[in-house]
């Protein structure tokens, strides 16, 4: 299987309560390699659109209002089948669902504030990715 990047945020929920070091780690253990990285506290309008999809939901207005209410680290995994590999790591949407030792099950409290973001497909990650990062800042790893 050919190498794969995906986009992943660790939410401001997450970033205040000090697991962004946690998180890493997760990641690099299952493998994923960190390509780019970086703290940023999203704009209402970057968020905005940053969500686009979701504009019509109800809970659209509380999600922009959380993802701006405190820093973020905004990152790129890479690895083999990496899109999924995240996701799986991330657990379920709401953490009630998600199975025992994902990201979301140990460090989300609601369903509103869920510690991480992860692309659902190669598609939406490489729109993600031009989101918030040039070529530039995307180191490939060659090791
Ligand atoms: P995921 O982040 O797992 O890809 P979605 O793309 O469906 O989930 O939703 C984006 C984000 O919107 C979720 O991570 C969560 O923070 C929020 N969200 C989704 N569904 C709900 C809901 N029913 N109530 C409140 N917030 C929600
Ligand atoms: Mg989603």
């Amino acid at each position: 299987m050919a190498l794969e990047r995906t986009f992943s945020i660790v939410k401001p929920d997450a970033v205040a309560k000090n697991h962004i070091g946690a998180i890493y780690n997760r990641f690099e253990s299952a493998g994923l390699k960190i390509v780019a990285s970086k703290m940023v506290h999203l704009s209402q309008e970057k968020a905005e659109g940053f969500y686009a999809e979701h504009k019509e939901r109800p809970f659209f207005g509380a999600l922009v209002e959380f993802m701006t209410s405190g820093p973020v680290m905004v990152q790129v995994l890479e690895g083999e089948d990496a899109v999924r590999k995240n996701r799986e790591i991330m657990g379920a949407t709401n953490p009630a669902e998600a199975l025992a030792g994902t990201l979301r099950a140990d460090y989300a409290d609601s369903i509103d504030e869920n510690a991480v973001h992860g692309s659902d497909a190669t598609e939406s990650a490489a729109r993600e990715i031009a989101y918030f990062f040039s070529d530039e800042e995307i180191c490939p790893r060659t090791r």
